[in-house]
């Protein structure tokens, strides 16, 4: 099989995201499916409908209309402000917008009159995390203006925290929401019918049995395909963290000196490395580097080190672990990586498809057991 190549275990992906919207159905709180870390790719969105998701959410128009060219019919929203030079396109595929500034939703109304069509636009707030967002005291002017414009259906408020600044979505936060909402809906009669809590980053609350007031809708991404809790990256009971791995090909492997030699400046990348001497090693290089994966991001499967990275190699010390040149090492990622590797060009996407009739796989416990055709320890 061609590499590098994420191997995308549809299952799995099912299986996470049916467990959150199952146990999201309690507090009754809808799931929107989050389809932008693999590019709107159809085959995501298809599993997640299946999966019970609500509707789907990207934040860019590109992703939604390959989604809409490749017949997905679901409910789609752009989550991001829509561009003002984009508003045609906005109009014309996806049926909801997050907005926060008025002149943009005044372009919306008139993409959306002119195209014959009515456009949903969410106001999102500013509830401390400083990424999008209306200052909650601007809120109702802007509500009011936005329930004027013809071909618009205003149909609520939303919210992202933990993106800029790691705000941790609280029984705070949320409530000021849910206020917010409940003044609305006073002043201007029953206006708001959803209310975005936010990201995979509101699960914890969500899922602590505390009132969640009026929030009822979150929009998950990380959580579905990489079975985690971004507050802390600790796996999701329950969930399968193992749904999508990483695999790249051994193109060199010699055993080196780990310390360089010669008068040291700066790397490619900017940076003068500070590299230990843990004596001699046995080093390996994959073809796969910064233009395709966040080496940060990384997690090996088996028992190797990554010591370094440049555009076009990692470099691993396989000093416990030997390698054979054309074999496959494989990774797990985190959120950056994955999106790294899935706008790669150079980087193959292999979705593994369900097999309605076998039992879904067990979860097995983080990081336990490799998977995949990689070469073995010796
Ligand atoms: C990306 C995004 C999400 C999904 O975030 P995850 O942490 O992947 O669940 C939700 N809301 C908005 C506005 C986003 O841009």
């Amino acid at each position: 099989m061609s590499t590098p190549r994420l191997d995308i275990d549809l299952a799995k992906i099912r299986h996470n995201a049916a467990t959150l919207v199952a146990r999201l159905q309690r507090p009754g709180i809808s799931v929107t499916g989050v389809t932008k870390a693999c590019l709107g790719d159809p085959r995501l969105a298809s599993i997640l409908l299946k999966a019970g998701v609500g509707g789907l959410g990207d934040s860019r128009i590109e992703n939604i209309e390959t989604m809409r060219r490749a017949g997905i019919r679901a409910p789609m929203t752009l989550m991001r402000a829509p561009m003002p030079s984009q508003v045609d396109r906005v109009v014309a595929q996806a049926d909801t917008s997050f907005n926060t500034e008025l002149s943009v939703i005044r372009a919306l109304s008139q993409a959306a009159c002119k195209a014959g069509r009515r456009h949903a636009v969410v106001l999102m707030v500013e509830l401390g995390d400083l990424r999008e967002g209306v200052m909650p005291d601007d809120l109702d002017a802007m509500v009011r203006e936005t329930l004027l414009l013809p071909n618009i259906d205003f149909k609520g408020i939303g919210t992202n925290l933990a993106c800029r600044s790691g705000v941790v979505p609280d029984a705070q936060n949320m409530g000021e929401l849910s206020r917010l909402a409940d003044s609305l809906d006073s002043r201007y009669g029953a206006v708001i019918s959803l209310v975005s809590g936010g990201n995979s980053s509101n699960l914890q609350w969500a899922l602590d049995g505390a009132d969640t007031g009026r929030i009822n809708n979150l929009r998950l991404g990380e959580a579905i395909l990489l079975g985690l809790d971004p507050l802390h990256r600790r796996p999701i009971t329950g969930l399968h963290t193992d749904a999508i791995t990483l695999f790249a090909e051994a193109i060199e492997s010699k055993d080196k000196p780990s310390r360089p030699w010669g008068a040291i400046a700066q790397s490619a990348f900017g940076t003068t490395p500070e590299i230990s001497d843990r004596g001699p090693i046995n080093q390996t290089l994959l073809a796969i580097g910064r233009q395709d994966v966040d080496p940060a991001g990384l997690t090996p499967l088996q028992d190797i080190e990554i010591l370094g990275a440049s555009s076009d190699h990692l470099i691993l010390d396989t000093s416990k672990c030997k390698v054979t040149l054309g074999s496959e090492i494989g990774f797990q990622l985190n959120y950056s990586a994955l999106l790294r590797a899935m706008t790669s060009p150079f980087v193959t996407k292999t979705f593994v498809q369900p097999d309605d009739h076998r039992p879904s796989t067990p979860v097995l416990p983080t990081r336990s057991k490799p998977i995949g055709n990689f070469q073995q320890c010796h």
